[in-house]
């Protein structure tokens, strides 16, 4: 029976390249797998990219994208999708989660969402409850605390070397910093860090 799954983790918690490493295993079969990865993403460059070096092309998905639609117009041309692969899920809409859904029920594929669970402001992002909401499966990709190597459950956003806890949950492409922290370092980061 497929599943929707929701695999989440801290930054640094290496949820790309365990996307990647699950699509070259796809393929290496002969599979077809379809990566998705949300435009507001604009370092992704309509790609799923690792700190690694590892990259591979992705769909980018916007506000207006029919994620079901999108996969039927995949099913004009190909005969079978084997899995879809969705990185920094936590940056969809809600309704994108309930179309990935609808394509779990309808075709019966696989779908698996790698995203953050939590903001640096400590709430969950939208598409993050809906998959807590909807999803077969949660696993918990795991990653040490950047200061105490206690496991990370938080990411403390940095801007200058100070601990920022107000603001929009999504900012992208300035000059902060992500790291991932327990919650006691989240609340009481080391100084010298
Ligand atoms: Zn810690």
């Amino acid at each position: 029976m497929a599943k929707l799954f929701f695999k989440y983790g801290t930054v640094f918690s290496a949820k790309s390249l365990n996307l990647i490493a699950t699509a070259h295993n796809y393929q290496t079969q002969g599979k077809e797998v379809i990566l998705l990865i949300p435009e507001i993403d604009t370092r992704s460059d309509g790609h799923v990219a690792t700190r690694a070096g590892f990259k591979m092309p992705a769909e980018l998905i916007n506000d207006d994208t029919d994620i079901f639609d999108l996969y039927e117009a995949y099913l004009k041309h190909k005969e079978k999708i084997d899995c879809i692969l969705v990185d920094e899920c936590h940056m969809l809409l809600p309704k994108h989660i309930d179309q990935l859904r609808k394509i779990v029920n309808v075709y019966h594929t696989p779908v698996i969402c790698y995203g953050l669970r939590v903001s640096y402001t400590l709430q969950l992002f939208d598409a993050s409850k809906r998959l807590f909401e909807l999803a077969d499966k949660l696993e918990e990709i795991k990653t040490v605390c950047w200061y105490c190597n206690h496991k990370a459950t938080h990411n403390l956003k940095l801007v200058d070397g100070n601990p920022v806890y107000e603001g929009e949950s999504i900012d992208i492409g300035g000059l902060e910093k992500y790291v991932p922290v327990c919650y006691h370092c989240f609340t009481e980061p080391p100084k010298d860090a």
